[in-house]
């Protein structure tokens, strides 16, 4: 049975954290090289984890599945990374930063959580400085900065539109010193499909070599996941192909809380599908919306071209329904006001599924090198996408699936409900609530891994007893062949569907009545078809070739059937959810000029859910506490 113990510590919020680090018990040095530590993934949040626990002299196990450690998804991250350094004057401060992430996340994120994300943010920045990172800088040297989403400061450091890319050769490094040093062994190319408990505690995992097909067991002292999000459940996501839910899956079903997964957060800015067999979304970064301005004809099916459309013809709708942050509305907000205007009739480009981009202005106040210098590689992907030319037409851009808030349940140390399972990055659920801030998952992912983990996991190692746990244990020969049979299983179906027309299947399914709106009557339609269409699946799924060999088919078949049971615990929470909060829309919970009206009577908790095999999952509720923050209507008019 599981139980929810956040272990939030007690006190004034500002002195939490340090007080929390001084009481940790420490491990000695010696012991250390005696632990070891199995970390799978390594973008932004597992690779800085992995370094800082190999250089602090753990010996480390690290696993992607990517080729190389430096390809995990966080490479695609564009827009930046925000911290509280005040460097503009313009009024940011720690304490603001909490309220700004608290208020995004629309009042369902923990306060200790956040304020301490806030309050490392700073040493985040000087970090990655130490590592080399080229953030952007001003003609006098200093570090640049610009504004995101849902808020009023400008407090997100960059380098240029590929901040992911820089920061992850900044933890790669890190990491690379600690191969070299022999603190951590590397296994890329190898995809962890299976969790070891042992009398309770995550003491390993099974894996599978994605080369030559082999199935291994490791075991560990503790398992730390940094596996990423799972917005490809919904098939067209602007993640990478390859991110999945599969690691936080199989170990819910080892009994680690799934905590809130339906807060799945859509993206205003994406470039638009072209047609139905798309099989990837490209982001156009949150930080355009700094100098790009959103609009549509104001009269519905208008075909013109856009230039040819006057100003006086054009509905520049979020600075209009919301004149304090205009363009800057948050994504949720943005992205709903974008359906809107597109369920008016009123969208641009095929299908009406697009609003304009538009940088007219700021190419003429600023010129075409100023724009270029900011946002060029952004504009150069956007040409090479739909061969047009956004420094002189607008860009035309569409919501879509982005990141996750939902994930696996953490305490404040960042454990999960299973001792020793370790949760950071996108794959926990901890700091955004319904709704995260554009620029804050980079700086939740290197906080969790350069900074909070570090101690954490320090004080779990220093005080837990853990036994010896070899490969021929019998929970470790037991998960073994959990594997072995669901590979046999996908491998016999034989039938005539590939795994793609079930996912895509599965995907607009969910798009359709759990995407950026939601009613109870759609949630019970999805709700009724997920089942079948998980029968059809395992019925007619064609898996071409054999285990043990290279067998791309195979892994994603893999990931395709976990998308397919996930799926229905995605619509079971957000029919559990009544309420309209953040990025979780439920049309029967609005007001009457359309915002969302939260439930803080009912609602105001987390949802935590337990696995139970062949029965309805439990519903554990940890109850969010408001002492700092006083919860209000979220308004950006
Ligand atoms: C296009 C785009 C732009 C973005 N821009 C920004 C931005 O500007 N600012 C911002 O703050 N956020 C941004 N984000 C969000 C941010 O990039 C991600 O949330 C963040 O990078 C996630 O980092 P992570 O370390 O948690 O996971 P990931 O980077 O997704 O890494 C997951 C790792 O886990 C491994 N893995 C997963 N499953 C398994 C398994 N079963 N076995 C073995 N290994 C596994 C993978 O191989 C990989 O190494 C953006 C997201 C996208 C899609």
């Amino acid at each position: 049975m599981t139980k929810l113990d956040s272990k939030i510590p007690s006190g004034p919020l500002e002195s939490k954290w340090d007080r929390h680090r001084f009481s940790e018990k420490l491990v000695s040095p010696h012991n250390k090289r005696k632990l070891t530590v199995i970390v799978v993934g390594t973008g932004l949040a597992g690779a800085s984890a992995a370094s800082t626990l190999g250089q602090l002299g753990y010996q480390v196990e690290c696993f992607c599945f990517q080729d190389s450690p430096r390809r995990a998804h966080s490479i695609a991250a564009q827009g930046g990374i925000n911290a509280a350094k005040n460097y503009q004057d313009d009024g940011d401060s720690v304490g603001r930063l909490f309220y700004d992430t608290i208020k995004g996340g629309d009042f369902r994120s923990r306060e200790a959580n956040v304020y301490r994300l806030a309050q490392i943010s700073g040493q985040i920045i000087d970090q990655c400085v130490a590592l080399g990172i080229p953030f952007a800088r001003e003609y006098g040297g200093q570090l640049a900065n610009r504004s995101f989403g849902g808020v009023q400061v400008s407090r997100t450091f960059y380098c240029r539109g590929q901040t992911g890319q820089q920061l992850l050769l900044g933890a790669y490094s890190a990491l690379c010193w600690q191969i070299e040093r022999g603190q951590v062994t590397m296994r890329p190319r190898t995809e962890m499909l299976d969790l070891i408990v042992v009398d309770g505690q995550a003491r390993g995992i099974v894996v599978r070599d994605l080369v030559t097909g082999r199935i291994s067991i490791h075991t560990a002292h503790v398992v730390v996941l940094a596996t990423g999000g799972y917005s490809n459940v919904y098939y067209l996501s602007t993640n990478a192909s390859g991110s999945n839910v599969t690691a936080t899956y199989r170990a819910w079903k080892q009994g680690a809380a799934f905590a809130n997964p339906c807060f799945t957060q859509i993206h205003p800015t994406a470039i638009p599908p072209s047609d139905a067999y798309q099989a990837k979304l490209t982001l156009m970064s949150e930080s355009l919306r700094n100098d790009g301005r959103l609009w549509v004809p104001k009269m519905p099916g208008d075909t013109r071209a856009p230039r040819e459309i006057s100003e006086g013809e054009r509905d520049y709708f979020l600075e209009r329904r919301y004149p304090r942050f205009g363009n800057l509305a948050p994504r949720d907000i943005a992205s709903r006001a974008v359906k809107a205007v597109c369920d008016e009739g009123r969208g641009v480009g095929p299908n009406g599924h697009g609003v304009y981009l538009d940088f007219a202005g700021v190419v003429e106040q600023h010129g075409l090198d100023v724009v270029s210098e900011r946002y060029g590689n952004l504009f150069e992907m956007y040409h090479r996408i739909t061969g047009e030319d956004a420094y002189h037409a607008p860009m035309r851009i569409y919501p879509a699936p982005h990141y996750t808030m939902g994930g696996l349940w953490v305490d404040y140390n960042l454990m999960s409900t299973i001792p020793g399972l370790f949760v950071i990055g996108e794959a926990n659920f901890a700091d955004h609530g319904a709704n995260r801030l554009g620029a804050s998952s980079l700086m939740q992912g290197l906080g969790d891994g350069y900074f909070i983990l570090p101690y954490t996991i320090g004080h779990y190692l220093a005080t837990a007893k853990l036994p010896p746990v070899t490969e021929d244990h019998t929970e470790a020969r037991k998960a073994h062949h959990r594997v072995l049979n669901r590979m046999a299983r996908l491998l016999a179906a034989k039938g005539r569907r590939t795994a793609a027309s079930f996912h895509r299947e599965l995907g607009s399914l969910l798009w359709n009545y759990c995407g950026m709106s939601r009613t109870k009557i759609g949630l019970k339609l999805a709700l009724s078809s997920i089942p079948t269409l998980r029968e059809d699946f395992w019925r007619d799924v064609v898996v071409p070739g054999t285990g043990d060999c290279f067998n791309q088919e195979l892994e994603y078949a893999g990931r395709v059937a976990d998308y397919l049971e996930f799926a229905e615990l995605l619509c079971h929470d957000a029919w559990h959810r009544q309420e309209s909060c953040g990025a979780h829309f439920r049309e029967e919970y609005q007001t009457g000029d359309g915002e969302p009206t939260r439930d803080d009577t009912r609602f105001a908790h987390v949802a935590a859910w337990e696995y139970r095999e062949g029965a309805s999952p439990i519903l554990h509720k940890e109850p969010l506490a408001f002492e700092f923050v006083q919860p209000t209507t979220r308004s950006y008019q």
